[in-house]
């Protein structure tokens, strides 16, 4: 078994034995959450504009409200009138990526159950563990570095641009894979810019390893493209037009001489 797969079969384990714990209502703790300890001002709060995000003709369409066949485990989820609702188990796309431009619509559910960290949460993971935070951050107070549009455990976003549950919302995301040497080191970290509802919420922010419940960031080597999944986290949120387009800057001759 390689690292990698190891790694998955931690990760599935976790996520397993967290949703046993949701599942059950339990009360028990079974992981020690990690807090970085980061006092940090609550954002504050923007009214955002009309919705933009029509996918580009070179787009890669993930989920355009039919089918999520591009989709590993996107059976487990419902999908009607346009819509997917999460169920069961995360979902991850079967094609891989890296810097990538990234547009989601989704709404937390419009009935209002649960609280804090329980209340429509979800979330985008770049490259498997990079997490966007999806929550209902309408009047739910929780920690601001895992309110809606958090990199989760990293930073909460600049202003707090949610819409009310069951209204839908966008993020359009810039991402920059981090890229690895031989031996493992980073030689350059993953940045993300993200604007919610059409707000900037982050700015080339750095991420600082994969974000974690129970342990704090730091970064393990992996594939220069990996996929784009979407988390399972217990509620029933929904996600619609879903889509993806790779980039790379271009790369120009110089001068002709004279
Ligand atoms: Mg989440």
């Amino acid at each position: 078994m390689t690292k990698r797969q190891s790694g998955i079969l931690l990760a599935g384990a976790c996520l397993a034995v967290w949703g046993l714990a949701l599942a059950a209502n339990a009360t028990t703790v079974l992981l020690q959450e990690y807090k970085s300890g980061v006092v940090w001002t609550e954002p504050k709060v923007v009214a955002a504009g009309d919705m933009p995000g029509a996918a580009p003709a070179d787009a890669v369409v993930l989920f355009d409200g039919k089918d999520l066949s591009k989709w590993k485990n996107g059976e487990n989820w419902e999908v009607k009138d346009g819509y997917a609702i999460t169920r069961k188990t995360g979902i991850s796309t079967k094609d891989a990526f890296g810097d990538c431009q990234l547009h989601v619509e989704f709404a937390t559910p419009a009935k209002v159950s649960g609280k804090g960290q329980g209340r429509g949460n979800s979330g985008i993971f770049l490259m498997d563990r990079y997490e966007l935070q999806v929550l209902d951050s309408v009047d739910n107070p929780t920690y601001f570095d895992g309110s809606c549009g958090s990199i989760y455990k990293q930073t909460p976003p600049m202003v707090n641009v949610s819409r009310k549950p069951g209204e839908w919302q966008t993020y359009d995301v810039i991402f920059e894979a981090p890229v690895f040497a031989d031996d493992g080191k980073v030689t350059k970290p993953a940045y993300i810019t993200v604007l919610h509802n059409g707000v900037v919420v982050h700015n080339h922010f750095e991420i600082q390893g994969s974000t974690n419940f129970d342990r704090p960031a730091a970064y393990v080597k992996h594939a220069a493209r990996m996929p784009i999944s979407l988390q399972f986290h217990g509620n029933e949120t929904m996600f619609r037009n879903i889509w993806v387009r790779e980039f790379a800057a271009l790369v120009g001759k110089p001068p002709a001489a004279k």
